[in-house]
Order: C-alpha cells, then structure tokens, then sequence
C-alpha cells in the first residue's frame, strides 16, 4: 500500500487480486507524513 499524498510504500498487502479488481484504497498511517492518509494498493 503506497501513501496517496507521498507516494512512500508504507504496507504490503497479500490481497487476492483476483477477488478485488478495483483498487483497493485504505486509510493507514504514514511515517512520512506523520498522519493518516489513504493508502492505495500497488503492483
Ligand atoms: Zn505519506
């Protein structure tokens, strides 16, 4: 999962992709921004 604001990849997700083909977009904490961002899946 990468911060939508900073682009930092902050979590991995062992999602199946296969069952969730939209993007899957969470609110997770970032280091870097230091708060609360939405975090989208990555490749
Ligand atoms: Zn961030």
């Amino acid at each position: 999962m990468a911060c939508t604001e900073c682009k930092e990849r902050n979590y991995s997700t062992t999602k199946n992709r296969k069952n969730d083909a939209a993007r899957l977009e969470l609110n997770k904490y970032c280091p870097r921004c230091k708060t609360v961002r939405l975090h989208r899946e990555t490749k």
